[in-house]
């Protein structure tokens, strides 16, 4: 990994190296699969930021389930706009389904707990809420993940589907932001 990485007007250094990201989001997938293995379990992966780890964590899935995909956003440049936009909707039927829900990142939990609200109504078997990163420090809304491949520090990140004002999305490793850095 370069020691440092410039997204626009700023510097990011290595957070999460892309060996240790294989290996836990194999370890999620897995776990995952223990969990749910003869459910069908339907995977909904909030976009944009969740595509590269949804694809690893079902990569490790070793048995049938299925995928959708909705839209979410409350993120603008590096800090949250305090509302959640949907640009696509849920377009699959739930009720009665085992979902698990796929975040990138949980910083204040705002868009988690807007989109439960979303689904509380449609009766789901069961949710399971997996984050592939975490910032408990920052978390203000009252939701419970199940599954986090790594707790961070409340800085701001990039890399493995997480950008900067649409840029480093595709690292394979986490990047933090240098300027945050004591
Ligand atoms: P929350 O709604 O939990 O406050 O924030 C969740 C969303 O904000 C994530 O899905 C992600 O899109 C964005 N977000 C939160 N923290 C970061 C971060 O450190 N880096 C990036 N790139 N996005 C973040």
């Amino acid at each position: 990994m370069n020691m440092k990485i410039r997204l626009h007007d700023l510097n990011f250094v290595p957070m999460i190296a892309e060996d240790d990201v294989r290996r836990r989001t194999s370890e999620m997938g897995k776990e995952l699969f223990n969990r749910l293995g003869d459910k069908n379990p339907l995977f909904i992966v909030i976009l944009n930021g969740a595509f590269m780890f949804a694809a690893d964590l079902v990569r490790a899935y070793d048995a049938p389930c299925e995928m959708t995909f909705v839209r979410l956003s409350s993120y603008s440049g590096t800090s949250s706009s305090g509302t959640v936009t949907t640009s696509m909707g849920l377009d699959t039927n739930i009720s009665g389904r085992h979902l698990v829900i796929v975040e990138d990142i949980v910083d204040t939990g705002r868009t988690l707990h807007a989109f439960l609200q979303t689904i509380a109504g449609h009766q789901p078997a069961s949710v399971t809420l997996v984050s592939f990163l975490r910032k408990p420090e920052a978390q203000v809304f009252p939701i419970q993940v199940d599954m986090t491949g790594f707790d961070i520090e409340n800085k701001f990140v990039a890399g493995y589907g997480l950008d900067y004002n649409q840029l480093g999305r595709n690292l394979p490793g986490v990047w933090v932001l240098e300027s945050q850095l004591p």
